[in-house]
């Protein structure tokens, strides 16, 4: 009989994703500069707007890893290369899992791009936030569930060496168009747009920060840092 864990699916509620203004801002290219009161304006609209569109949903399963000569051995697929190899180094299982802010969202930034390319384009950084929101509040209950273990930072498919065209692999390990309404292009685009499909590392050791983003981290000199 095969122990492999079965898919789950995990539908969060729009109001318990905090889309923080400032990271917003952030993905507009605005750095710290705090933006005039017009753009301010149009920019929590959107994310108010955004709001009523989304739906987050994501599926995860756990997976046994190894890593071997030339990658890492994920169970249900093997992923070649050394960065990924690194980052579960001392992990014998991870999550792999793909979430999405749904389908509705993203047709609504279609449709504002035939008449404003500024509101598409907050729509999209209103949309990089929430996805990256979502994987935060993942991995922070995973983090809950799987007692003494610690989480490394999520490794999605084209980070580092890891090729692109996992991603089509560790969307079919998760049958993520039936869970999750996520499909792929032939060129590995997901669609929708605002999707994420990653691999999280379980071990006895991992990032230890409440809220980890290893970008705005200043423990430069951590082992399981990714950029
Ligand atoms: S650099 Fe910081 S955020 Fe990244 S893994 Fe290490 S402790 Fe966590």
């Amino acid at each position: 009989m095969s122990s492999r864990q079965a898919v789950k699916v995990i539908e969060t509620e729009p109001q318990l994703i905090e889309i923080p203004f400032e990271k917003v801002c952030r993905y507009l290219g605005l750095g710290k500069t705090a933006p005039e009161a017009q753009l301010q304006e149009q920019i929590l609209k959107s994310i108010d707007n955004f709001k009523k569109e989304v739906s987050y949903k994501a599926c995860f399963r756990e997976v046994l890893c190894r890593g071997t000569s030339s990658g890492t051995d994920l169970e249900l697929f093997f992923a070649s290369g050394e960065r990924l190899k690194k980052a579960l180094s001392g992990c014998d299982k991870a999550i792999i899992f793909a979430a999405t802010t749904g389908l509705a969202a993203e047709m609504s930034r279609r449709r504002a791009a035939v008449n404003s390319p500024l509101q598409a384009l907050l729509l999209d950084a209103v949309g990089t936030t929430a996805i990256e929101s979502f994987c935060d509040k993942l991995c922070t209950q995973w983090k809950e569930e799987y007692e003494g273990y610690f989480l490394r930072p999520r490794f999605s498919p084209g980070y580092g060496d890891l090729p692109i065209e996992i991603q089509a692999k560790l969307l079919d390990s998760l049958e993520a168009t039936n869970h999750a309404g996520i499909s792929l292009t032939e060129s590995y685009l997901m669609i929708p747009q605002k999707s994420v499909t990653a691999i999280v590392g379980l071990g006895e050791d991992g990032c230890r920060q409440k809220e980890p983003d290893c970008s705005l981290c200043d423990k430069t000199d951590c082992q399981f840092r990714l950029q």
